[in-house]
């Protein structure tokens, strides 16, 4: 029964709709996602390929990471594109975890279908499937070890395991460093936003060149090449408009009828203009952010009595430097008592690729981090950009009381130990659905030894022994093809990463199995 044309079609549907139902149809999709898992699978891991994807206009990218390969790839499939769905939003989540999740989607799929050749319905499996999921949940966080938010160097493996396979490897360490340096930096609340790290990328240099501004980079130069270039213990002014002649209100004309008239004029102009850069100068401000332009002649002044001035700042930069400053947002320079002015610890003009910034570092609100990231090429930096957002979400839910798991397929092996023992109480052909479940999960350690040009029974059979005599770390190291204690490797996740890549991919693969129909407008 391919494609149902049947009478009972006709009387609903349009005669050019596409219509496959049942078994077909459930056959299709898996066979899809089967496809998607297929395609990631080769990069997961620390040994893990890159791929190369090619666009229509001929644009390269080059990538390791699983949710960027999936969203470059032109997928028209509809169950396909569901799994690409819910890796994007995985990856928006936690950062982490994508190419597990699609690979486990993959293989829960593939133990679904000898399921259901064996006449258990689809949502049956897909039942035993939510059941396996919540009790490996429970089971991940038993074992979870705490992580305080001052052990950097703990902190600093798990930026590094999550930032494996990516090319960013030579430079692992050094990068590591950094992204846990810019999180503990804005973790003053419980919970964090990564939104107040910005990270930069700068063409040019090394990876290793790559550092933390522990502050704001505002992308404008000085108003003046006379000024200071670097301040200590600053003062600074956030002015909301420009530092210039005022224009007249209405759209008056002012009649000048002789010279002196003219000159006149305009020496109260310049006369205005000083008096607002002695004010300035008065009020002890070293540095002065202003929304709109500085005129020459102010520029001078302020120049002259050592004061930097940046004009033209965006309004939305003009507020964060007034937040983490602590300054108010003046209208004009007439009002500049001291608690209207904030400070910093050291304001710079520096070089940010080839163009000039103003680095504003030890603020007093400081909750704000820069990360300027460099490599010689676009697509590494790319890829070192990516690399850094999933160190940067791994560390963050760490610091936000995740506890650590080891890696190398350890907690895939472990709950797989552990969910046969359980599936023996659920009974009933759920059960077997739960021992599937089990068997999936083990797809992960056999992976990461098949990238690493291992032989992935071996590896399995040592990973089991090795969890069965009670080693709940044992993982795989696949640079040395040994099974090792994770723990001390330091190789280290966080549960909520796991928790999630769980949820996914179970969520993944219960949606396709529960497909039934598939309808489709021509
Ligand atoms: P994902 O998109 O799922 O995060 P990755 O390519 O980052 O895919 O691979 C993650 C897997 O690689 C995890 O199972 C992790 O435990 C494992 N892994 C990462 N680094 C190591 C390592 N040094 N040794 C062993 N396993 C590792
Ligand atoms: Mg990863």
């Amino acid at each position: 029964m391919a494609s149902q044309g049947g009478r009972g079609q006709q009387l609903l549907l349009a005669e050019d709709t596409q219509r496959t139902s049942g078994r077909d149809a459930r056959q299709a999709n898996i066979t899809a996602a089967k496809a998607i898992a297929q395609a990631v699978r080769t990069t997961l891991g620390p040994k893990g390929m890159d791929k190369m994807l090619v666009d229509s206009s001929g644009n390269v990218v080059v990538t390791n990471d699983g949710v960027t390969i999936l969203s470059k790839m032109d997928i028209e499939h509809p169950a396909a594109n569901m799994i690409v769905e819910v890796a994007e939003t995985l990856e928006q989540e936690v950062g982490d975890g994508t190419t597990s999740a699609v690979v486990l989607a993959g293989e829960l799929l593939r133990e679904a279908e000898e399921l259901v050749e064996q006449d258990i319905h689809p949502s049956t499996v897909a039942d035993g499937y939510r059941r396996a999921t919540v009790k490996a949940e429970e089971l991940l966080a038993a074992g979870a070890i705490g992580v305080d938010r001052d052990d950097v160097d703990t902190l600093e493996q798990i930026a590094l395991t999550s930032m494996t396979g990516k090319s960013a490897e030579d430079a692992a360490e050094h990068l590591a460093g950094i992204v846990v340096q810019a999180v503990r930096a804005v973790a003053e609340q419980e919970v964090i936003d990564l939104g107040e790290i910005d990270v930069r990328t700068v063409e040019g240099q090394a990876v290793t060149e790559s550092e933390l501004v522990d502050g704001v980079l505002v992308d404008e130069e000085p108003v003046h090449a006379g000024m200071p270039v670097a301040l200590q213990d600053v003062t600074v002014a956030i002015l909301d408009r420009g530092v210039e002649v005022d224009e007249p209100e209405i759209d008056a004309e002012i009649a000048v009828d002789d010279a002196q008239r003219l000159r006149e004029f305009q020496d109260a102009e310049q006369d205005s203009l000083r008096e607002r850069a002695e004010r300035l100068a008065e009020a002890d401000v070293d540095v002065l952010f202003a929304g709109d332009d500085i005129a020459d002649v102010a520029a001078e002044y302020l120049a002259s009595e050592g004061i930097l001035a940046i004009e033209d700042v965006d309004a939305d930069v003009l507020a964060q430097l007034a937040r983490v400053t602590d300054a108010d947002r003046l209208t004009t320079i007439n009002d500049l008592a001291g608690d209207r002015l904030g400070t910093a610890s050291a304001v710079d003009v520096d070089d940010i690729g080839e163009d000039e910034a103003v680095f504003v570092e030890g603020a007093t609100d400081s909750d704000v981090a820069t990360i300027i990231l460099r490599a010689g090429t676009e697509d590494a930096l790319n890829e070192i950009e990516r690399a850094v957002d999933d160190a940067l979400h791994a560390v963050r839910v760490t610091i936000e009381g995740s506890g650590v798991l080891g890696g190398g397929g350890a907690p895939e092996t472990q709950l797989a130990l552990a969910l046969r023992d359980f599936a023996e109480g659920v009974g009933g052909r759920e059960q077997l659905a739960v021992e599937a479940f089990a068997d999936a999960l083990e797809v992960i350690p056999r992976t990461l030894a098949e990238n690493a040009g291992l032989d992935p029974i071996d590896s399995l059979v040592e990973l089991r022994s090795r969890h069965d005599a009670g080693d709940a770390t044992a993982g795989l190291d696949p640079a040395t093809g040994n099974v090792v204690d994770m723990r001390e490797q330091g190789t280290l996740e966080p549960v909520a990463v796991k928790q999630q890549v769980l949820g996914s991919g179970t969520e993944a693969a219960s949606m396709i199995l529960r497909i039934d129909d598939v309808i489709s407008a021509s």
